[in-house]
């Protein structure tokens, strides 16, 4: 899957984080999450020694997504995405899903269980504006949402 896509890595609010260089329009597959793919098993033992990169394309299958060439893992979290993860067989790919300006850091939203267990505060555009810059606690179980449409809810990621 051609895309050609210009980006950089730089300096955002919570460490590193991606940036466009171009305008991307909607729809645009920006960047892929790579890495060895293992099953489930060993994903949960990898896991539980603190890798936190580890992003589940189902029930079976896991990316290991902690290796530097992964460019995909220098896309932080937020409640205002603007890519989401597109999931196809074995492969994650982060597609667009507003039309993005240069300068624009690339974010897409990690799901609840993924913000439940590395992510006690979340410091988003969203949720700093809602909190008056401290963040607000993605621990809260005061509404149920749905899983997101495309299932992205289950991933570790
Ligand atoms: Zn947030």
């Amino acid at each position: 899957m051609p895309f050609f896509v210009s980006f950089r890595i730089g300096r955002a609010r919570t460490g590193l984080g991606l940036f466009a260089t171009m305008p991307i329009r909607k729809g645009t597959y920006v960047v892929e999450y790579t890495g060895p793919i293992m099953d489930s098993a060993a994903a949960d033992a990898m896991e539980d020694r603190g890798n936190r990169y580890l992003f589940e394309i189902n029930a079976r299958w896991t990316i290991d997504g902690a290796g530097r060439a992964n460019i995909g893992r220098y896309a932080n979290h937020s409640h205002k995405a603007n890519m989401e993860p597109m999931i196809g067989d074995k492969r994650i790919f982060l597609k667009a899903i507003r039309n993005i300006q240069p300068g624009d850091e690339l974010v897409y939203d990690y799901g609840k269980d993924y913000l439940k267990a590395y992510i006690p505060v979340c410091k988003c555009e969203i949720c700093m504006a809602k909190s008056r810059g401290k963040g607000l606690s993605t621990a809260r179980k005061k509404k149920k949402k749905k899983q997101n449409a495309n299932g992205n809810g289950k991933s570790r990621r």
